[in-house]
């Protein structure tokens, strides 16, 4: 029999291909013998500093995820780790193990470190094995090459792993750990293949083993028999000739839906515009700042969000201010001493301490929007209350932005999504922290993904609330974040009310062809239906049974 396996589907489509897997190297074992260690430290301070330079040589050809290979070297320079590796090999470790122990004190002492944010699992694991390997004398972990196309099979992923990446050979991302939101999940979408993550068990697949992956219902199929094949096949054909559409986002009968892409910086501005983007529904500012010891000017910050206006003209393109704090680090400004980061000093609240860093980025976007001819929209992340969003209000229209909104990501906000449109002119759903935020969920943590599912019925429940509002004040709301872009809830977003989804460029055209499938009634039927299941799997299950 097949042997099955469930996760989370976050990147939509059905493939079929032989397994490769990442490998990477396995815990040292400790030697009794003794070691020399004047030697040992030279090798493990060697190591550490090669990994390094691999990962900022690796960055400077990334891309977007550029910043997190910068991040890693800088684990990988960390003063503090060098200490604990410098504290196991005085115990008697040798090299390869005195690391391997070291990153896992270096975990811990960066949980409980209220000055610095925790690292993420899967990056600070990707430094260890690499920085292991190395002194092993064996390759690094890498993505394998078996020559033909591809389901890659991992524990996790990490972005040092996936710049490497061949796009032409992958036909779908596997993986144990990740969530929703995770590298793997992001990356999935801006290649347009499928992905399933949080799979326990998937990482003991073969190399070689042939696998139906689903992830759109999120499941792995190893040895499929031939009905499951031929159903695979069956839905490919029919889902290649309905993605070939253009034009607006419109259900059947004609309703208005408008598709936005979700825009990092300049380098996602082509992709976004050959899909077909209708506008930015949220332009990530972060890009500018990350990674620097002093903030950008305002004419720096001006000219590169002009690059991204210019690109659309005559359309909107709703421009975020800085979210700094939690996930996204930012050197210039001291966060301190916060117990928990992402209820702390984050998004909108860095201006409670660094006001100028606000206004100076206002008038940047300010002078950027009037010198182009995108019909430019700002709003603030993190907003919990409606004080918060006029305090911003003010602030933009001061700079001389009309049109000013803000984010919904913290339950709070979405349950006076009405307070809060009184006095912004639109509102934008952030699933992804809202999801977080509302199930007391670290979006990082793969282990919990399960409760992070956007079609969790509590989650509907606030983003129905958020557009009962919109509707009541006959306001646009929109909706980004990941899952707005899972082409069988966009009819459900669009049913309870949502006039916008902003997605990953890829994920547009497959959208569209959703949306052209079913009429506004539909839309509303598989909202009720998903409002009133009883978990995330009925909700999927009645929703498909209605398309
Ligand atoms: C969100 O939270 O849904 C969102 C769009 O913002 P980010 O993912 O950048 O936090
Ligand atoms: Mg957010």
């Amino acid at each position: 029999m097949s042997a099955r396996y469930t996760g989370l589907g976050v990147s939509p489509g059905r493939v079929l291909g032989p397994v490769a897997r990442v490998h990477g190297p396995q815990l040292p074992a400790h030697d009794a013998a003794p070691v020399d260690v004047e030697a040992e430290t030279d090798h493990a301070e060697g190591a550490l500093g090669e990994v390094a330079d691999e990962l900022e040589s690796l960055a400077e050809r990334a891309g977007v995820s550029g910043a997190v290979l910068v991040r890693q070297a800088r684990m990988s320079r960390d003063p503090s780790l060098l200490a604990l590796v410098h504290q196991f090999l005085r115990a008697g470790r040798a090299a390869p193990r005195a690391a391997w122990e070291a990153f896992g004190a270096y975990r811990d002492m960066r949980a409980s470190d209220p000055l610095r944010p925790a690292p993420d699992a899967a990056e600070l694991d990707d430094v260890r094995d690499r920085v292991v390997a190395r002194l092993l004398g064996e390759p690094p972990p890498s993505i394998p090459d078996p020559g033909t196309p591809y389901v890659l099979v991992a524990r996790d992923l990490s972005p040092a792993l996936t710049a490497t990446l061949d796009a032409d050979r992958v036909l779908a991302l596997v993986t144990e750990k990740g969530g929703p939101t995770s590298h793997t999940a992001v990356l999935a979408k801006a290649l347009g293949i499928p992905a399933v993550v949080g799979a326990p068990g998937v990482a003991s697949l073969a190399t070689g083993q042939r696998v139906a992956v689903d992830g759109t219902a999120g499941t792995v199929t190893a040895d499929p028999d031939a009905e499951t094949v031929e159903a695979f096949r069956r839905g490919n054909a029919a889902s290649v000739a309905s993605t070939a559409d253009i034009g607006p986002g419109r259900t059947r009968d004609g309703r208005q839906v408008q598709l936005m892409a979700a825009v990092g910086g300049k380098g996602d501005v082509e992709e976004a515009v050959a899909a077909g983007a209708e506008g930015v529904g949220v332009f990530r500012t972060e890009f500018l700042f990350l990674d620097r010891d002093v903030p950008p000017s305002i004419a720096e910050q001006a000219s590169a969000y002009r690059e991204v206006f210019d690109a659309f003209a005559g359309r909107s393109v709703t421009t975020r201010t800085l979210d700094i704090g939690a996930d996204k680090p930012a050197s210039f400004v001291r966060l301190g001493d916060q117990p928990n980061p992402a209820l702390g000093v984050r998004g909108l609240r860095v201006a409670r301490r660094y006001p100028q860093l606000l206004t100076d980025q206002l008038q940047a976007i300010a002078r950027a929007a009037r010198e182009s001819k995108a019909d430019v929209r700002v709003m603030a992340p993190m907003v919990a209350t409606r004080a918060e969003a006029a305090w911003f209000a003010a602030r933009a229209r001061e700079a001389g932005l009309r049109q000013v909104g803000v984010m919904v990501e913290v339950p709070a906000a979405a349950l006076r999504a009405g307070d809060l449109l009184q006095v912004v002119d639109f509102v934008s759903v952030g699933a992804n922290d809202l999801a977080q935020y509302a199930f007391a969920t670290d979006r990082a943590d793969g282990e919990l993904a399960d409760l992070l599912d956007p079609w969790q019925p509590a989650f509907l429940d606030l983003v129905a609330t958020v557009l009962r509002a919109g509707a009541v004040a006959g306001q646009s709301v929109t909706v980004c974040g990941e899952a707005a872009s899972d082409p069988m809830l966009a009819p459900v977003l669009v049913g309870l009310g949502a006039s916008g989804l902003s997605m990953t460029a890829r994920m547009i055209p497959i959208v569209r062809a959703a949306l052209a499938r079913v009429t506004s009634e539909q839309c509303g039927q598989m909202a009720a239906a998903a409002l009133d299941a009883d978990g995330p799997e009925e909700a999927r299950n009645r929703v498909e049974q209605l398309l």
